[in-house]
């Protein structure tokens, strides 16, 4: 009940009452979260420690360099070799050593692509994740659908007016040479590993969370750790709404909370800036841990009361003295949407409600939903007070309803689809919520201009 009221609060009269997320929050409001966010993608290099530095804004995610006796040690390797080359351009300013090692934090595209930019026509040694390759966001039969809602997620194909960012990266990167500078890890990691590369003592712990074969990077004389994206500032992204199998939420928490066992003196996520300083730093990692720990905690107390997914997620919030952390906000993942794949990735699609056993179908539930209101106008009627009171949430799903019924005008219909989901975009500050929405509307607008 508290969260409604937060809500409601953060909505006022602009909002309404039937969309349910702590993410929509006035337009103007929202604008304004989303440019403060813009300083974790700002390109720089910040110096982490006197012979670690890390470099923001090449691309998405963040990636390292670390100066040794006779060579430097590459922390992951952006998107591609464009970006990598971009970020190893500036590195040199702070040394001209040779690359010596290559390390993956875990197996995602944004972190392994451009390594070759790193490598060179030099024999380097690449340590990753043991498996990887083998390990993909999705199965590969999904492609079709998946690259779709990857877009959308993305905001990829967005134009200028309708960018803010991804949540953990900027709204535009450099993309055209994706993947083709990976270097298979010559060095495969299982379990933990400690070695010795340029003088520099490096400590490598597997840590599942984001991906099963996540690792996290430890520095013991320079007390730096290198969290792959089990950490980033942002509520973790516990399900990604373009598609994904269940992460397993347990376990990134417990991983995060090993991190913390270490109390570094600068955390490098995988993306946004480092947080630096002992206490800030290990503060922000026992937080984070917990914030995912009690997400699942609220999640399974809910499910042992044989309550809904829906009525579960609206009802978990994060601690008081959790809510307003920076590193915690949701531009990226969110706690209902972290709640619902908690319930399908234990207990599967069943909500325990006998009635969803065998559902009605879409259009047959739209049908007797007209007939009960009075007839389609009635219902058309309705949309229409929806919009002007700019209950997009209500209005959305009455143009779900009207797609299904005969006699109503499908392109006027889709029109209104199109104008609640822009409605419900430039209220929501979390960027995957938020380019989806535009970039839904702006295919359903391509549609229209294909049929008229
Ligand atoms: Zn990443």
């Amino acid at each position: 009940m508290k969260k409604f009221i937060f809500t409601l609060t953060l909505c006022a009269a602009a909002c309404n009452s039937a969309a349910f997320a702590s993410t929509l929050v006035t337009p103007e409001r929202a604008t304004q979260m989303l440019n403060k966010h813009e300083q974790h993608f700002d390109k720089r290099i910040v110096q982490v420690a006197p012979n670690v530095y890390t470099a923001i804004g090449y691309h998405g995610a963040t990636t390292s360099m670390i100066v040794g006796d006779d060579g430097v040690i590459m922390i992951d390797s952006l998107m591609g070799p464009t970006s990598a080359s971009n970020a190893l351009k500036d590195f040199r300013q702070y040394s001209d050593k040779p690359v010596k090692a290559i390390i993956y934090t875990h197996s995602h595209g944004d972190h392994t692509g451009g390594a070759k930019a790193y490598a060179g026509a030099s024999d380097v040694k690449v340590i990753g994740p043991a498996n990887m390759g083998h390990h993909h966001g999705t199965d590969k039969v999904l492609d079709q659908i998946q690259k779709k809602r990857e877009v959308r997620q993305f905001g990829r194909k967005l134009p200028p007016h309708e960018q803010s960012n991804r949540g953990v990266a900027p709204a535009v990167t450099i993309d055209h040479d994706r993947g083709t500078g990976f270097i298979k890890p010559t060095i495969e990691v299982k379990g933990d590993y400690k070695t010795r590369i340029a003088g520099i003592d490096i400590e490598i712990y597997a840590a599942a969370g984001e991906t099963n074969d996540a690792m996290f990077i430890w520095l013991p004389n320079q007390k730096v750790l290198f969290s792959g994206d089990n950490f980033y500032q942002a509520f973790p992204n516990l399900y990604a709404i373009r598609g994904t199998p269940y992460r397993d939420v347990r376990t990134w928490s417990r991983s995060v909370a090993r991190m913390a066992g270490f109390e570094p003196m600068a955390l490098v996520g995988g993306h946004t800036t480092p947080i630096l300083g002992q206490q800030k730093a290990t503060a922000a990692l026992k937080d984070y841990s917990e914030a995912i720990q009690s997400v699942f905690d609220q999640t399974v107390a809910g499910m042992n009361k044989g309550l809904d997914p829906v009525t579960i997620a609206q009802s978990v919030e994060l601690p008081a003295h959790l809510r307003d952390k920076p590193y915690l906000t949701e531009f990226y993942g969110t706690v209902g949407h972290a709640s619902r794949a908690i319930f399908a990735g234990m207990f599967g699609w069943f909500d325990g409600n006998p009635t969803n056993l065998n559902p009605m179908s879409n259009a047959d539930t739209a049908r007797q939903f007209a007939r009960l209101a009075g007839g389609t106008a009635k219902l058309q009627a309705n949309l229409e007070k929806a919009m002007k009171a700019e209950d997009y949430q209500w209005a959305l799903v009455l143009t779900d309803h009207l797609s299904y019924l005969d006699g109503v005008d499908q392109y006027k219909n889709r029109d209104i689809k199109i104008k609640a989901l822009r409605g419900m975009a430039v209220r929501d500050y979390n960027a995957p919520n938020r380019n989806y929405y535009f970039t839904y509307a702006n295919e359903l607008e391509a549609l229209q201009k294909a049929v008229k």
